[in-house]
């Protein structure tokens, strides 16, 4: 599939995003622009603090931040919405991009703390059959710039200094998108930046298996978390596109290789869909297929959002499912579920938004009030 070009990688004004440097690429910008490498330090320490201009960064000269600002920009994203869920627990952001996509990013609050979902891509290919985001297919990578820039902006909205974890698990297939998001792994991870602790960032994939393996051998000790959403190929051939690519064995082994290499466990989450996948036989057929793997199964009621038709388990349904896995010794947790309110899961808050804007430009057409303005949203809506 051919995508949209990304802006970030040859800004109209010629600038590129400086937050798309690693600090090593950092440190060789500085070496090209006749300065002293150490300057990058500096340069990322401000960066990270959220500072959004050059001229704010005090401890360099003033020579240095003119060159700074005739070669770069500091990528910021534009907050479109922002919805806090009645129980306070989420917050969900829409952020416009400088080509006009619109992303989404969701903070959650755990007993343990603060937890950032990230988006890596605009859309998705993926085609997962109960997910908003592949509605409209894949339309661009994200930069790793973009994603840094995410931790950023909800940060200096937010006050974060506690984000406490990271979960790339918002719209897209991080392993879809894979260079870039390992350079913003490594890069979020710097200690002399964002300090973010490897363990606390966890990537989920609907189970690209070749990546999955490649990721193994990356050296990085990051949680991995594996849609699998059915006991059988059959069954998730009629969910998951992906599965027509990879057998479930194929996914199953390759999140054992992971977890053989990196010693991290591997989390399996499994959406259940009212009479689809959520049987005890299901539940049963799961455990046998997990059969002597230290993992964790991560139950999930369906967040419905109106795609063919699928339904939301019963609480009955959940509960049986979930004391089978139990039965069978598994490691079975159900997803506290936050920011139902505020459209939630991957990609719903995006399509209603633009949809109300589409709805918006209809009646304004007719003379009638369009859509409200970006960044007046606080509240449920
Ligand atoms: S669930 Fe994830 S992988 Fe599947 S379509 Fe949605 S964003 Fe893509």
């Amino acid at each position: 599939m051919e995508l949209t070009s990304n802006p970030n990688n040859n800004m109209s004004s010629g600038k590129r995003d400086i937050l798309n440097l690693s600090p090593e690429e950092l440190k060789e910008e500085m070496t090209v622009m006749g300065e002293k490498p150490f300057h990058a330090g500096q340069i990322t320490r401000w960066l990270y603090k959220g500072t959004t201009s050059f001229q704010e960064m005090s401890d360099l000269s003033g020579s240095l931040q003119s060159k700074l600002d005739s070669r770069f920009v500091i990528g910021t994203l534009q907050q479109l919405k922002r919805l806090v869920s009645s129980d306070h627990q989420a917050i969900k952001y829409l952020y416009l991009l400088l080509d006009d996509n619109i992303i989404e990013c969701v903070v959650l609050k755990y007993h343990h703390g603060v937890t950032l979902c990230l988006s890596t891509q605009v859309g998705c290919a993926m085609g997962c059959r109960f997910c908003a985001s592949t509605r409209g297919g894949l339309v661009r990578n994200l930069t790793a710039g973009e994603m840094v820039a995410q931790v950023l902006s909800v940060q200096r909205d937010h006050g974060l200094g506690d984000i406490g974890g990271l979960v790339l698990m918002g719209c897209g297939e991080p392993l879809n998108n894979y260079a870039d998001v390992l350079k913003f792994i490594r890069q979020i991870h710097d200690p002399g930046g964002f300090d973010m602790g490897y363990r606390n960032i966890t990537l989920s994939t609907c189970g690209l298996v070749p990546q999955m393996r490649r990721l193994a051998e990356e050296g990085l000790s990051i949680n991995l978390a594996v849609s699998l959403h059915a006991p059988s190929d059959v069954l998730r051939r009629k969910i998951m596109k992906v599965a027509n690519a990879y057998t479930i064995q194929e996914v199953v082994d390759a999140g054992r290789y992971y977890y053989e290499k990196t010693g991290r466990r591997v989390t399996f989450e499994y959406t259940l869909i009212d009479g689809l996948n959520d049987r005890p036989e299901h539940a049963r057929e799961l455990a046998a297929l997990l059969d002597g793997f230290p993992c964790h199964i991560n139950l999930i009621p369906l967040n419905e959002n109106g795609e063919d038709g699928l339904r939301r388990s019963s609480e009955r349904s959940v509960r049986r499912f979930e004391t089978e896995l139990e039965h069978a010794g598994k490691n079975v947790t159900r997803r506290r579920e936050l920011g139902l309110d505020i459209q939630g899961a991957c990609g719903q808050l995006k399509a209603a938004y633009l949809e109300r804007k589409q709805d918006g430009l209809r009646r304004s057409d007719h003379g009638i009030r369009g859509i409200q303005s970006p960044g007046n949203s606080q509240g449920n809506q």
